[in-house]
């Protein structure tokens, strides 16, 4: 094996393959496209092997829609909170369906992609705020009081059946309650039955631990097949992390072990720049570790009091120099990824299907310089 200079994060293709199949088969078994969600996961590097069984890309501005363009291809959807004139008249140019927050923006740029001579048959939707959701966190809850996030009206929705295809319903974060799922399924259903029977697509987004392996699939598949024939609609799913899962480690070494009443062990990577969601969410890292009775915190080395990727109780002694690995390191880390503290950026690593890893990416002074 080659020796990479941590910090690095390695994703391991036979994993990311994994999930891949279990995609296809929700596919193949009911018909259901999923798109990757780039929010959560850009690395373009590994797009070939995911576009052999995902549809395509979704995506939250104009960079991610031209980067799931050019370079994952297939389906191209755009999603925007609020598109700029400038988005658009470049959007139009490329996407295949185009997806409004809201009736007023729907309304604003119609006009300009109905006249669109670039690009024909871009297909528009509305996203729409079913007011249920399940989250286990109010700064992920897209139905939180107050959400912008999507039209919360039906009536004005049908206002505008005329102008749109289909709709996006994105209320769901990691979601690994099937019957959870299938109650809101139902509640929607009920719900939006005048709207969904006019309309080709419905999209239900992402937040679904469809990929898990206790997922029940079938009752999935069954759930979301029924949903389809019952509507005659074409259904997509935007799986970010479902699609990732378990698929990266971000690999760092151990460089300090200090003690004040417990010991600490300082490794060569940090929160806030390299895990950021860990923060956020007030979560601890994975560890890649067998549990023990050696207890360490293990800390990042930014100059910020809480950096600390957790308190663990491990099987083996540390010392400096150890390699420390944080597992489940895909989503929303690389692609939040920032500058803090001019510490040294993870290198990123793929391993590919045959074995072998290759460093897709370094980063050096110069690119802290010139962020
Ligand atoms: C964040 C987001 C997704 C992906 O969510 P995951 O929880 O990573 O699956 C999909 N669609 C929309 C509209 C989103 O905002």
């Amino acid at each position: 094996m080659v020796k990479i200079r941590t910090p690095y994060y390695l994703i391991d293709e036979k994993a990311l393959l994994k999930n891949m199949k279990r995609i296809e088969y929700v596919r193949r078994k009911c018909g259901a496209k999923s798109l990757l969600a780039l929010k959560c996961f850009s690395l373009w590097n590994v797009f070939d092997l995911m576009s052999k069984y995902m549809d395509g890309t979704t995506s939250s501005s104009l960079f991610e829609a031209k980067l799931g363009y050019e370079k994952f291809g297939r389906e191209t959807h755009a999603f925007s909170a609020a598109y700029s004139r400038g988005d658009i008249d470049e959007i139009k140019g490329f996407a295949d369906k185009i997806i409004f927050n809201s009736i007023s923006q729907l309304k604003k740029y119609y006009p300009l992609i109905k006249s669109n001579k670039e690009k024909k048959n871009i297909s528009l939707g509305i996203r729409v705020n079913p007011s249920v959701s399940y989250s286990h966190f109010d700064l992920a809850d897209p139905a939180r009081k107050y959400s912008r996030l999507g039209e919360i009206d039906i009536e004005k929705v049908k206002s505008v059946l005329n102008k749109i295809s289909g709709v996006m319903l994105h209320y769901n974060c990691e979601n690994g309650d099937f019957a959870a799922f299938d109650k809101m399924l139902n509640f929607i259903s009920k719900k939006y039955k005048d709207v969904f029977n006019k309309i080709q697509w419905v999209s239900l987004g992402g937040g679904i631990s469809f990929t898990n392996d206790s997922y029940p699939l079938d009752k999935f598949c069954g759930a979301l097949k029924k949903f389809s024939d019952d509507f005659g609609v074409e259904v997509y799913l935007e799986p970010g992390e479902a699609a990732i899962t378990q698929s990266a480690k971000l690999i760092t070494s151990v460089l300090d072990i200090v003690v004040n009443i417990k010991k600490t062990a300082v490794v060569d990577a940090s929160v806030e720049p390299h895990m950021l969601d860990l923060l956020i969410y007030r979560q601890s890292a994975k560890l890649d570790e067998k549990a023990g009775e050696n207890e360490y915190i293990i800390a990042g080395r930014s100059c910020l009091a809480g950096d600390i990727f957790g308190a663990y109780k491990i099987k083996r002694k540390l010392s400096i120099g150890s390699i420390v690995k944080f597992s489940d390191a895909a989503g929303y880390t690389m692609v939040k990824k920032n500058w803090f503290n001019g510490l040294q950026m993870p290198s990123i690593a793929v391993k590919r299907l045959n074995g072998k890893i290759e460093i897709v990416r370094e980063f050096d002074y110069k690119d802290f310089k010139q962020s």
